[in-house]
């Protein structure tokens, strides 16, 4: 398990499939895939603004989960904190029409909506693995410069 806490933040789309699959796939990440390595906020109290949420994107990493092409998780995220590292775009993965489609109630939702989560949450996986690697080669780099030792071999780097 990489040490490297990532923020998911979902939008909260209450009324659309889309809306409802982001919400359920961050949950399954957030509590199963990668337990003890995601974290998440609440997206409207991030939007009424407490000074803790608004720093979240200035303290993790962040992956924006959106049901449809509104993107509202990630433009909230970024008007209010920092720029994300992701964008999982759930229409994307299911399909633009099936995103939209209303939802009313959990109990309405397709035979086969599982399946559909889990795919997210792949994907939302899949960037947060993206990003771990990123921040861990960017770390040793910066170690390897620091300690001024090179590699040695043929070494172009200009440290001889
Ligand atoms: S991104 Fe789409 S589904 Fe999600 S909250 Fe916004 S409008 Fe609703």
């Amino acid at each position: 398990m990489s040490d490297i806490k990532i923020g998911v933040v979902s939008c909260s789309g209450e009324e659309c499939f889309g809306g409802t699959i982001s919400r359920l796939a961050t949950r399954k990440v957030l509590e199963d895939l990668r337990l003890g390595e995601a974290v998440t906020i609440c997206l409207p109290l991030f939007i009424a603004g407490g000074e803790e949420e608004r720093n979240f994107a200035k303290v993790y990493p962040t992956v924006a989960v959106d049901g449809c092409s509104k993107l509202c998780a990630m433009r909230a995220t970024e008007k209010y904190s920092g720029k994300v590292n992701a964008v999982v775009k759930v229409d994307e993965i299911i399909g633009k029409e099936k995103a939209l489609e209303k939802v009313v109630s959990l109990r309405e939702l397709p035979s086969d909506y599982m399946e559909l989560v889990d795919k997210v949450a792949q994907e939302i996986c899949k960037e947060m693995d993206k990003i771990s690697s990123d921040i861990l080669k960017k770390q040793a780099e910066e170690e390897l410069k620091n300690s001024g030792e090179c590699s040695g071999g043929c070494c172009c780097c200009g440290c001889k």
